[in-house]
């Protein structure tokens, strides 16, 4: 499965990056960037809780 952010929705909070640092990143100008777009089968559980807890409904599984 792949995961994208909406940029138009994301506020930056990181409460993605604190379930999955190692799929979620977010940089100086408060950009969120997806490291492992094609989500792996063992990541997939903390994948699907972020975007679960994505107060703006940012992220999506594809
Ligand atoms: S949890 Fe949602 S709003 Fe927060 S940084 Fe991640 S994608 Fe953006």
């Amino acid at each position: 499965m792949k995961v994208i952010v909406d940029r138009d929705l994301c506020e930056a909070n990181g409460i993605c990056v604190g379930i999955a640092p190692d799929v979620f990143e977010l940089d100086d100008e408060d950009q969120l960037h997806i490291l492992a777009a094609e989500v792996a089968d063992d990541r997939l559980g903390d994948v699907e809780d972020a975007v679960a807890q994505c107060p703006k409904a940012a992220l999506k599984l594809l």
